[in-house]
């Protein structure tokens, strides 16, 4: 090949030809280093015919290539899924490709040090620094400095050691290789219909086909231990699994349940790698090598030399939904990924998806069930308490039947947790003086109070500010304030009801990385908390024997603002919440604080009636034409010139195409009408499943121009309504 195509790393080109110089050898795949003007982009050699140029440039006018990197081509699987995700997400390609080289240092090949080691010769001039240098280095290896730390003498002896040959030193690669899994260490026992689950799933991966299968079990029902013993069948196999996450702090729970059934611990890939980390990983992934990667969704795009099995636990949740850039869920890439490799695809959850059950119904995805939790535990029972008829005190959250739960279990030596899905101290402050209310200087959004840090913050944009003594508004001191309760104003309340009570409080803003999450767990386990209060972080993956009891502070919450998946996700948060009571052989039990404890989802958390409440809730969709039945997609302009955004909208809105099918509605200020200083208005596209609305879209707005400081982002497949 003399002429190559190339997708180069800059979104707003598109691909790009060069020459390929003499004694360059490059294929599809290949990673290339590409000149651009003065400078050089990293890119990707494609198939000509997959990836049309609007500008063909004839042979002699071709810039030449300047590097291949020395690792292995990007497979075709991959190439296919970075084709699909671009066209499905209406993205660059040199966007999702991007995701695939997210270690540029791994790109620059094998990277080797210079250690030392002792060579066995005994120097004859033997001074008691050299002895004793040699005698502790005994057949350890490292760098000069560490050689002279652990000999506890100065760099030059160990230099001059060196010199007479009584040390030598050796290259070695940097990036040491990781421990294999032994898919034998220790194996559990597993029940009958565990057994037989495992069984199937395991030989999905013999079979090497793909096959998308919602493994579907109750919180504590032993998914894992299941889709472990697929895991194991791929390992013996000799082939790379990955297995996804929805948050990087449920990791480290993992890391060690994966140590004690492997006998070491996968490759995790998360956005907290150190760039050290990250090339290690990628090139293991890359090789081969790395068998079992855990990570999050960016995972998805590694360059795994031979995928034999993807598992997607927790595989309902809407963390697994990118909100910005590329646009894509985690599932269904995953599910794309599984396709093109060939491989069998585990969607894990005891509260599958509607559009994950609706495939089951399609007959699309197969079905795995594990209908009880293992061994002597049983789910909860779940209770609502009704607000209006158990008021909590003024300015108290916790409704007096909760109180008494919480006391019982206290007195029982046993652990509660209480959930409460706002992070801060109080959603709200406001002066009471004046009434001015505190918002974001950059967003739609009130300020967040948060007391452990005395700080004002914003969720959206992170923007914080100390919180002032005096009302800027009307200059009254001490005049502020808190509307609501966040979890540390919970937290204040159950110390102030049960001062003895060891209390935790458990939000992104506490457990923050890996190790935080670590300390955590350790805590639970050696008895050192009696009551947890958290968001959704310590909704799941959780596995603490001793609690035993769960508080639902606002059942409510997640129904506010009605997005069309609101009774579904306080269905899927409250069921997994309910999950973490119970788990060992002690009861658990549940309560549900609520206004409405009538409302169709309060009901079928009380009955536990799961059937029921998906087979209305898909009658309900069904009947409003909306996912997995109808397919939407927003439009949102943005610009932090606000007529300029309006202007725009309304032009896309005029040149909406009439397509059968099809409706478009807006545009109109986002919900969250300004974001980090950008003025924000959102077209939706409704459309009926068969139509194939990117391509309408891509014409669209293909055929539209609009100035430079207007952005215009689409969103197909939105979870996020605001
Ligand atoms: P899930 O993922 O469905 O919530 P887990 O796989 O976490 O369930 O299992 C719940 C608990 O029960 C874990 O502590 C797990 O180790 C234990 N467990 C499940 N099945 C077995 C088994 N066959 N033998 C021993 N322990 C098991
Ligand atoms: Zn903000």
């Amino acid at each position: 090949m003399s002429r190559a195509r190339v997708l180069v790393l800059n979104s707003a080109l598109g691909p790009l030809d060069y020459r390929v110089p003499h004694g360059m050898a490059v294929e599809p795949g290949s990673i290339v280093v590409a000149p651009l003007g003065p400078r050089q982009l990293l890119g990707v050699v494609w198939e000509p015919e997959r990836l049309p140029s609007d500008a063909e440039v004839g042979d002699n006018r071709l810039r030449n290539l300047m590097g291949v990197a020395s690792v292995p081509p990007l497979r075709p699987a991959l190439r296919r899924l970075v084709e699909w995700t671009a066209d499905y997400y209406l993205a660059p390609p040199a966007a999702v490709v991007r995701m695939a080289l997210s270690s540029t240092s791994a790109l620059e090949g094998a990277r080797v040090v210079t250690e030392y080691r002792a060579t066995g010769l005994v120097p004859e001039r033997l001074t008691p620094q050299r002895a004793q240098a040699l005698e502790r280095i005994g057949d350890r290896q490292g760098l000069i400095r560490e050689l002279a730390t652990i000999a506890d003498v100065s760099d030059g002896v160990i230099r001059g050691l060196c010199k007479i040959g009584a040390i030598e030193p050796v290259e070695v690669d940097i990036d040491s290789p990781y421990p294999v899994p032994d898919p034998d260490h220790a194996p559990p026992t597993l029940a009958d219909d565990q057994q037989h689950a495992a069984g199937t799933l395991a030989r999905d991966v013999v079979a090497k086909a793909f096959r998308p299968t919602l493994l579907d079990g109750v919180t504590g029902s032993g998914k894992t231990e299941v889709y472990f013993e697929a895991v194991a069948e791929a390992i013996r196999a000799g082939r790379q699994v990955l297995v996804l996450l929805p948050e990087i702090a449920l990791t480290e729970p993992f890391l060690k349940r994966f140590h004690d059934r492997f006998g070491c611990e996968p490759v995790a890939w998360h956005s907290g790698l150190r760039s050290t980390q990250r090339r290690r990983a990628w090139r293991a992934i890359a090789s081969g090598e790395a068998l079992v990667t855990v990570g999050a969704r960016s995972a998805l795009f590694l360059p795994y030399a031979d995928l034999g099995l993807i598992v997607v636990d927790e595989a309902h949740e809407t963390s697994f939904k990118q909100g910005d850039g590329v646009h894509y869920h985690a599932r269904d890439v995953a599910v794309m990924r599984g396709k093109f490799e060939e491989c069998p695809v585990i969607l894990a959850s005891a509260t599958p998806a509607i559009e994950t059950r609706q495939q089951v119904t399609l007959g699309n995805y197969a079905e795995v069930k594990l209908p009880g939790r293992y061994g002597a535990a049983e789910l909860p029972a779940i209770e609502a308490i009704d607000l209006l008829e158990h008021k909590p005190d003024r300015g108290r959250w916790i409704a007096p039947p909760l109180v008494v739960a919480l006391e019982e279990t206290l007195a029982r030596g046993e652990q509660s947790l209480l959930f409460l899905n706002r992070r801060g101290y109080a959603p709200l402050t406001l002066c009471r003086h004046c009434g001015h209310r505190f918002q974001c200087p950059n967003c739609t959004a009130w300020m967040v109070e948060h007391r452990l840090t005395r700080r004002l913050a914003c969720h959206h944009c992170g923007h914080i500010e100390p919180i002032p003594r005096a009302c800027p508004e009307c200059g009254e001191e001490d005049s502020l304030v808190a509307c609501g309760p966040g979890v540390e104003r919970i937290a204040d309340e159950v110390s102030a009801l049960f001062p003895e009570a060891r209390v935790a409080i458990v939000t992104s803003d506490t457990i923050w990385s890996p190790a935080k999450a670590a300390e955590f767990v350790g805590r639970m386990e050696a008895g050192a908390i009696d009551i947890v209060v958290g968001t959704q972080l310590v909704t799941k993956g959780y596995h603490f024997p001793n609690l035993t009891l769960v508080g639902v502070i606002d059942a409510d919450l997640g129904l506010e603002g009605g997005d069309l998946r609101a009774a579904e996700r306080t269905f899927q948060q409250i069921r997994q919440v309910s999950g973490r009571a119970g788990r060992g052989e002690k009861p658990g039990r549940v309560f549900i604080q609520t206004h409405s404890p009538g409302a169709q989802v309060m009901q079928a958390l009380i009955t536990g009636d799961a059937d029921a409440f998906y087979a209305a809730e898909i009658e309900a969709r069904q009947d409003a034409g909306a996912p997995p039945f109808g397919r939407y997609a927003a439009i949102i302009v943005s610009s932090e010139d606000q007529g300029c955004a309006k202007d725009v909208a309304q032009a896309i809105g005029r040149a909406a195409p009439q397509v059968d099918g099809m409706h478009v509605y807006g545009p109109a200020p986002a919900p969250l009408a300004m974001l980090r200083g950008r003025h924000r208005f959102r077209l939706l596209v409704h459309a009926r499943r068969a139509l194939d609305v990117q391509d309408v879209i891509r014409g669209w707005l293909g055929a539209l121009d609009w100035p430079a400081k207007v952005r215009v982002a689409v969103d197909v497949d939105p979870y996020s309504f605001l």
